[in-house]
């Protein structure tokens, strides 16, 4: 049977290059040796302050740059989490495997109801289980995902675990795939955390929709460390992150990199992987534009039924190992 793949991103905001280098480059890259499923998480959306029609703008946005980037929607199903009901249906299963314990551990929700104090709603803490609803109810074999995605990875693994344990065999176990290069790019204004959309700070992360001259400020706004050399240093990790920008954009061995900035100032490295990064942002701003509502409404149809499809027959299952019928109308 072909191994599948499934993964998402969050309407929260614009796509910035940390998700792209992180997590959709390798949905391009490994979409044709497995059956893949890529997903627009609306419903984790809501766990941030929601503004409806922005929500829904960015939602269709978010499909544009999906099929921008190179996942083609004739051999990849692109779908909108909100149109199979079963990602919420399994959610209310999963919560009553799920402990509180465990999900007072995750640090995404840690550090988002810091960040949201005034909005620490039951969805942020939520979150990992909507999540490993998403995964399990397409038998999952593999996600490919962010670094900080690996602890959500873990618990859902937790879970499908003891649900198979105390239930009989129900789900496949998933195994994530994180880059080892590219997997957590870091804000250009502070180093320490990651580029975020939802970050308050628009500086911090360039994103693919950036015209020239906002990725030129921006990275030359990008703040840098101590000391002059340009070099792979982990010990300077604000130089590490954009060379390490630098090489994915160029596709330049470490070596190479270092070799083409021996000599050169900061000044030259922000630069050179400004125009690198126009370089390679400019076909896909190109292609997000021609994409027609059309073709959208198309492959987002045709996404919603294959989708549904493998979820119902997963949850039909589910209901039948727990104990609950499911309704004959919605058979
Ligand atoms: P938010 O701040 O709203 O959580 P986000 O930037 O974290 O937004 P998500 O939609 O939550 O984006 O994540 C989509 C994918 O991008 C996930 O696989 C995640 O691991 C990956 N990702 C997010 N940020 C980075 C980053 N800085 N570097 C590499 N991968 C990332
Ligand atoms: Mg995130």
């Amino acid at each position: 049977m072909t191994k599948r793949i499934f993964s998402g991103a969050q309407p929260t905001g614009n796509l910035h290059i940390g998700n792209y280098l992180g997590a959709l480059k390798n949905w391009v890259a490994l979409q044709h040796e497995y059956e893949s499923f890529f997903c627009i998480v609306n419903l984790h959306a809501l766990t941030v302050n929601n503004d409806p029609k922005q929500l829904l703008e960015r939602t269709r946005d978010l499909v544009r740059f999906y099929v921008a980037v190179g996942i083609d929607p004739e051999v990849s199903t692109i779908f909108i989490q909100s149109d199979v009901p079963e990602h919420a249906e399994l959610t209310w299963v999963l919560n009553c495997v799920a402990r509180v314990g465990e999900l007072e551990r995750m640090t995404q929700y840690k550090d988002k109801a810091k960040k949201q104090q005034e909005n620490v709603n039951v969805g942020i803490f939520e979150y990992p289980v909507l999540m490993a609803s998403d995964i399990l109810l397409y038998q999952t074999d593999l996600v490919p995902v962010g670094h900080d995605q690996k602890q959500h990875l873990e618990l859902t693994r937790d879970l499908a675990i003891r649900f198979n344990r105390d239930f009989g065999e129900t789900f496949r176990i998933p195994d994530a795939f994180i880059p080892k290069v590219g997997a957590r790019i870091m804000s250009l204004s502070d180093p320490s955390k990651k580029m975020s959309k939802s970050d308050d700070d628009a500086g911090s992360r360039i994103l693919m929709m950036d015209d020239a001259d906002a990725v030129r400020r921006k990275f030359k706004r990008a703040v840098t460390d101590s000391g002059t050399e340009i070099r792979f240093d982990e010990s300077r990790p604000a130089i590490y992150n954009l060379l390490e920008i630098y090489h994915l954009m160029t596709g330049k061995s470490q070596q190479e990199v270092e070799e083409h900035f021996a000599g050169k100032g900061y000044a030259q490295l922000k630069g050179d992987l400004a125009e690198a990064t126009i370089e390679f942002l400019s076909p896909i701003q190109q292609r997000v534009k021609e994409i027609t509502d059309e073709e959208l409404d198309a492959l987002l149809e045709r996404g919603r039924a294959k989708a549904s499809n493998i979820a119902s027959a997963t949850l039909a299952n589910v209901y039948q190992r727990i104990g609950i019928a499911r309704a004959p109308s919605r058979a």
